[in-house]
């Protein structure tokens, strides 16, 4: 998309001069409106990067889990008991339906980082859409502002 035709869709009807200045000169002369949707658009592209950037992702969460073993003179039938552990369980739900699995104490780290990103990722995406619905507002005033004067509501007279 050339960033005319962007432009011009932010231009809103009551500021045109913002528009022929842009024409006049080389470096375009941005309303507030459109300073304030460029500077959104900056940010966005920011979260995206930071997105893609986030590595392997993984959804859920980490609990470690301490076990009783069968044997009957073991630790974890003293008192107090000394259970076996901990094993750490990774749960998630993932469209309705609940897993669980163990993970091996030498994979730790990596699925750790993994559910980082995830959580990251829910934040950055939380981030992208308050500016995404800024702009749209932004974007769509314009339009409505123009609906609103080409077709104003019908004056009622009253009766005499
Ligand atoms: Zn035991």
């Amino acid at each position: 998309m050339s960033s005319e035709i962007r432009y011009n869709r932010l231009v809103p009807h009551r500021s045109r001069r913002w528009a022929r200045a842009e024409v006049g000169n080389r470096r375009p002369v941005l309303s507030p409106m459109n300073l304030r949707a460029r500077a959104l658009e900056t940010r966005i592209e920011k979260l995206k990067q930071q997105i893609t950037a986030l590595g392997d992702l993984r959804p859920g969460s980490l609990t470690p889990q301490y076990n009783v073993c069968g044997k009957p003179a073991c630790r974890c039938k003293a008192t107090p008991p000394l259970k076996h552990g901990p094993y750490y369980q990774l749960s998630f739900t993932w469209k309705g339906n609940s897993q669980t699995q163990f993970v091996r104490r030498q994979d730790l780290p990596a699925v750790r980082k993994q559910l980082r990103n995830y959580r990251r990722l829910r934040q950055l995406l939380d981030r992208w859409m308050v500016l995404a619905m800024e702009l749209s507002r932004l974007r769509l005033q314009p339009e409505a502002q123009r609906g609103r004067k080409t077709r104003p509501k019908p004056r009622v007279f009253p009766k005499t």
